[in-house]
């Protein structure tokens, strides 16, 4: 049998810090490792494999796609990618009207930054503290974390950064060169913080009184994954611009970017070769229809209230604080994060972190409800040792 760990080792010019198993297949919540391992998945593609692996609705969209047309410009029309920009506005918050296609959640964060500052014609961001937006130069620049940025620098100016939740320091940011306001309803990889309704109508109002522009990132929140199709619907938020990603189309690589009627669209001076290609589009109204059909909103809902419950019963004394929205939940401990999901994965459950001591949970939404048993009771076994 070859070693796929070592053929992998040997040629990946890698970026990540690695997992020993070699996974190699997956359905719904399950993964399965070149060993034959069987594991419930709450990794989930980190977040995007909302619909479960391997859904058959996915499956049947792109082998239809496929035999009818896989790649198509920008430049012409394409009828499968009309009927995802419709169905995208109809999902989504009132106050978006268009829809421009990407590839992936770095690439919608570059493309909101572009048509904010091309729209207002002004050049700075307020972001939050622990906040995330992707790994590209501009997306970087309006992340927080310093531990991915300080090697790449020099990054690109007027991004500046204040504490999530707390209103009056995001007021004092504001300049006459704010362009925008960028924000998570839930900041995933900063450790599952949860924005408060309060805080988010504020900054609405705040936008509105300023003339700024509200960039909301849903690129792991959205399509169910909070318990709503977005999270900016807990609130009723009406931002300006919607990023979105993750699990857009079931698990192939697509971004998307949700603009109000405030932005102008920058013609001949922004685009993408593979965006919005009618493949990727084809699998992610499979998404949306499977999403709506099966109110994965409401079984999000559900299920992150019923795994929390089990765990927070259990009492357990490594755990600080458990926070969580729908099937988004932080499980932030006392200590390190790294030798519990380690041991999971020995117990064959698949967890991430999200900083250093925050056990992190983005399943399936599809999940079982025996699986979530099965995914409470290793974790609270691990925490008891
Ligand atoms: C994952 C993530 C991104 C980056 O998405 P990629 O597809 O990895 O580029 C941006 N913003 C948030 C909130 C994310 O969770």
């Amino acid at each position: 049998m070859i070693d796929y760990k070592a053929l992998q080792s040997e040629y990946e010019f890698d970026v990540y810090p690695k997992r020993d198993i070699v996974l190699t297949k997956g359905k719904n919540a399950r993964v399965w490792d070149s060993q034959g391992n069987e594991y419930v998945d709450c990794v989930a593609g980190h977040g995007v494999a909302n619909i479960g692996h391997c859904n058959e609705a996915v499956i049947q969209a792109i082998e239809k796609q496929s035999r009818k047309l896989i790649t198509c410009s920008g430049t012409f029309y394409n009828d499968t990618k009309a009927e995802l920009l419709q169905k995208l506005i109809s999902i989504g918050p009132k106050s978006l009207k268009k829809a421009f296609l990407c590839n992936s959640g770095t690439e919608a964060i570059e493309a909101a930054i572009k048509f904010a500052r091309f729209s207002t014609g002004k050049t700075d961001f307020i972001c939050a503290m622990r906040g995330f937006h992707g790994r590209t130069i501009g997306a970087l620049s309006a992340t927080f974390q310093p531990a991915y940025k300080k090697s790449f620098e020099p990054l690109v100016c007027g991004f500046n950064f204040v504490s999530f939740n707390k209103f009056e320091k995001l007021v004092k940011a504001v300049t006459d060169k704010t362009a925008a306001i960028i924000l998570e309803i839930v900041q995933g990889e900063g450790g599952v913080h949860i924005g408060t309704q309060e805080y988010f109508l504020q900054v609405q109002q705040l936008c509105q009184e300023k003339g700024l522009l509200l960039i909301i990132d849903e690129v792991q929140t959205g399509f169910c994954r909070t318990g709503k199709m977005f999270a900016c619907q807990h609130f009723d938020l009406q931002p300006d611009i919607l990023c979105l990603a993750k699990g857009i189309a079931g698990g192939l690589p697509m971004g998307a970017v949700l603009c109000s009627d405030k932005l102008n669209a920058p013609i001949d001076q922004h685009g993408s070769t593979f965006g919005g290609n009618p493949l990727v589009c084809a699998a992610s109204l499979a998404v949306i229809d499977f999403m709506v059909e099966n109110r994965l909103d409401e079984a999000a809902k559900k299920k992150g209230e019923f795994l929390v419950q089990k765990l927070m019963e259990a009492e357990l004394s490594k755990v600080r604080e458990i926070r969580h929205l729908g099937l988004m939940i932080g499980i932030e401990l006392k200590e390190k994060v790294k030798p519990y999901i380690i041991k999971l994965i020995e117990s064959r459950v698949l967890t991430l972190p999200a900083g250093a001591t925050v056990l992190r949970l983005l399943p399936p939404l599809t999940i079982c409800y025996d699986e979530l048993e099965i995914v409470a009771d290793k974790i609270i076994a691990v925490l008891q040792t």
